[in-house]
């Protein structure tokens, strides 16, 4: 019988945490903090536990966390949302990225996508009978082609989701690439799902160019993120969804049936935690910079190529000087010849290209990190 995702296996962070497992290898593939979230949240979960604050949340989310989204919203890039009606809570950005293609992706539906590209989109707009454009982006800058996008729109264009900053390539988008496609979307009614879940981890003191800053972009947009990037608890599987009421209405009947809500005690201690320290968002990129440029250091001295990441906790790396095999061979190598578990990147294209390139997660304490290094300066 026909199946509805024919070309879909297990995702590449299952396989290669397993593998990482199975080898005893130091795990830089999946993308997970080997450390805790703060004390003061964990210790709140425990409190209000106890309480017995251990029901149903409100399907959009217990109203301490929506205003501690809305304030924070309005705190980093000065949009005033409303938490009530623009605001839900969901089970991690997953669920938000799904609940919003459902909503709003009809049979037929372009959605255009950029390469390479996390890899939940392309089965949540299949399963919804659309059609993903992938549109290619070349290393090493990944950069957009705008004119390439405006080729691509077509009368059946649905939406078209970004993600910045980017997994899996670590690239930023501009304030010159946000205008561009304020630009192409003027005067059409093509929706945009912004995947921001790495909003907080923008290095070198670059603004995140949120989509939350354009008013033109915003009033078209789901904005999503995730408590798991920014609090070290990607386990809670804790995201959110910012949209207009009415886009948020349409996202909230999709989640009412697929989750109808989410843990109710871990909402409130990130309510309280948020409320607390508003300044860890600010914090957030000089700790990931640090664990960024500490990786970085230590491969100077090995056979990879590469140029700091601009977001996001992956670093990428070129391993052209060290072996000709393709990245879904060469991370399998890697594995067994050095005892370090990556993310080959040319799993992320619809077509995948000849890359030389892997992935390596730097959301590890500074002995991992260390530790690991020391292992790829030797091959
Ligand atoms: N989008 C991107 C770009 C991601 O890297 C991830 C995973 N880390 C997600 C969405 C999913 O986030 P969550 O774990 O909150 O579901
Ligand atoms: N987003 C994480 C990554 O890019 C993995 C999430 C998952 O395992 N589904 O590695």
């Amino acid at each position: 019988p026909e199946t509805k995702l024919p070309s879909v296996g297990t995702t590449i962070f299952t396989q290669m945490s397993a593998l990482a497992q199975a080898h005893g290898a130091i795990n830089l593939s999946q993308g997970f903090p080997d450390f805790d979230g703060p004390e003061a949240l964990l210790s709140r979960v425990d409190h209000y536990i106890r309480q017995g604050a251990n029901q149903y949340a409100p399907l959009s989310g217990v109203e301490p966390l929506c205003t501690a989204i809305a304030a924070k919203v309005e705190r980093c890039y000065g949009r005033r949302v409303d938490a009530a009606s623009e605001v839900t809570v969901t089970a991690g950005a997953t669920e938000a990225l799904f609940a919003a293609i459902a909503a709003v992706v009809r049979a037929g539906d372009e959605v255009i996508v950029f390469d390479p590209a996390y890899d939940s989109y392309d089965p949540a707009i299949t399963l919804n009978g659309g059609c993903a454009v992938h549109l290619p982006l070349a290393p090493p800058r990944f950069a957009i082609d705008w004119d390439q996008v405006a080729r691509a729109i077509t009368p059946r264009t649905r939406m078209i989701i970004l993600n910045t900053p980017h997994n899996p390539t670590g690239q930023v988008l501009s304030r010159e690439d946000l205008d561009a496609l304020s630009s192409l979307v003027a005067g059409t009614d093509i929706l945009l799902l912004a995947d921001e879940v790495y909003e907080h981890i923008v290095f070198d003191g670059a603004d995140h160019q949120s989509v939350h800053r354009y008013p033109a972009l915003a009033e078209r947009s789901f904005v999503v993120s995730s408590f798991g990037k920014t609090y070290h608890t990607t386990g809670w599987k804790l995201g959110y969804c910012v949209a207009p009421a009415p886009l948020t209405t349409e996202l909230r009947k999709v989640h009412q049936y697929v989750t109808f809500s989410t843990s109710t005690p871990m909402q409130l201690a990130l309510a309280d935690y948020m409320q607390a320290h508003p300044e860890h968002d600010q914090q957030l990129p000089v700790f990931y910079q640090a664990k960024r440029d500490r990786l970085n250091a230590r491969l100077a001295d090995s056979r990879f190529d590469f140029a700091p990441v601009a977001g996001t906790y992956f670093q990428i790396l070129d391993y052209s000087a060290i072996s000709d095999l393709p990245d879904t061979e060469f991370v399998h190598w890697l594995i067994e010849h050095a005892g370090v578990a990556a993310i080959p990147l040319s799993v992320f294209y619809e077509q995948p290209p000849a890359m030389k390139r892997i992935r390596l997660c730097f959301a590890k304490h500074v002995e991992t990190l260390d530790q690991a290094a020391e292992r790829l300066c030797k091959i």
